[in-house]
């Protein structure tokens, strides 16, 4: 034998990328190795820091607009085997958007993202793509250089948001009476920040109903709040996707006990430490 198909060979050749029904796991560990492999810029890491004081070359001078997202949008191949997905730390499913933004089915495309990323606007907004998935594609060395990804992926979600619909329960799970009780325990998230948002939202549409966030600051969003500024992520976007987690039930508490191990004697389950102070 010459060569041996990948077991997904199916859906990588499949003409039309379609939207997955659940998210993928894979460690960064195991995408941090595999990215080394699709990379087509230097690796940037604390060995070439630049200075960044005064340095406001991040700064995004525009977002895309309609017409510039599908020019952008058709611009991408489409690759069968995409090396920006392969890049992409939260597995998103990237050709998949784009086909969609292409063919002006914008909820579709934030339906993919949102799907495998709940802070897909914020990842959109502040990922820094071009050592990632843009990094990463295959357009790389054209005369008009990588797609933009990012700028793809705000402008989908940024869509969807104006559209004002609503995270619902996936409606293929059996009603919540009729849940196994284990889906009933309480379930404490410590800290309501990006870490905390994007668990308590998997957990709720796995269909576990009873989880609390809770939080000290006066705040909600963490360090996406209080350490990114604002002309790189509104508070707005923060507050959208907190509202999509809350459409799913998920509750934000104030803790105002700074003594965290009496939590342990209320709540039967921390599931997860999001942060320790
Ligand atoms: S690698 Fe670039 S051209 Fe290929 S699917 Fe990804 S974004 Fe599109």
């Amino acid at each position: 034998m010459l060569s041996k198909d990948l077991p997904d060979i199916e859906s990588i050749l499949a003409l039309n990328p379609r939207v997955k029904t659940h998210a993928q796991i894979m460690s960064t560990a195991n995408k941090k190795k595999e990215k080394k492999h699709w990379k087509r810029n230097p690796e940037r890491g604390c060995d070439s820091c630049v200075k960044l004081e005064n340095n406001f070359d991040d700064i995004k001078h525009t977002t895309l607009s309609e017409r510039g997202a599908l020019r952008e949008a058709l611009r991408c191949l489409k690759c069968a085997d995409a090396p920006c997905q392969k890049s992409c730390p939260t597995n998103l499913d990237i050709k998949s958007f784009i086909t969609s933004i292409s063919n002006k089915n914008y909820y579709g495309a934030a339906r993919a993202i949102l799907s495998d990323n709940p802070l897909g606007l914020t990842c959109g907004m502040v990922c820094p793509t071009s050592d990632l998935c843009v990094g990463g594609c295959n357009l790389h060395a054209s005369e008009e250089g990588p797609i933009n990804i990012g700028g793809l992926q705000q402008f989908a979600v940024e869509v969807f948001s104006m559209m004002g619909i609503a995270q619902i329960r996936n409606p293929e799970l059996p009603p919540s009476s009729e849940m196994p009780e284990s889906y009933h325990i309480p379930i404490a998230l410590i800290g309501c920040g990006p870490a905390s948002v994007s668990c308590a939202s998997f957990l709720a549409r796995l269909g576990y109903d009873n989880i609390t966030i809770f939080e000290r600051q006066k705040y909600i969003g963490g360090l996406s709040t209080s350490e990114i500024p604002q002309f790189r992520l509104p508070y707005e976007v923060v507050q959208f996707e907190i509202d999509l987690m809350k459409d799913l039930g998920v509750k934000i508490c104030r803790l105002l006990i700074h003594d965290v191990t009496l939590l342990f004697h209320h709540i039967p389950k921390v599931l997860y430490w999001a942060e320790i102070w």
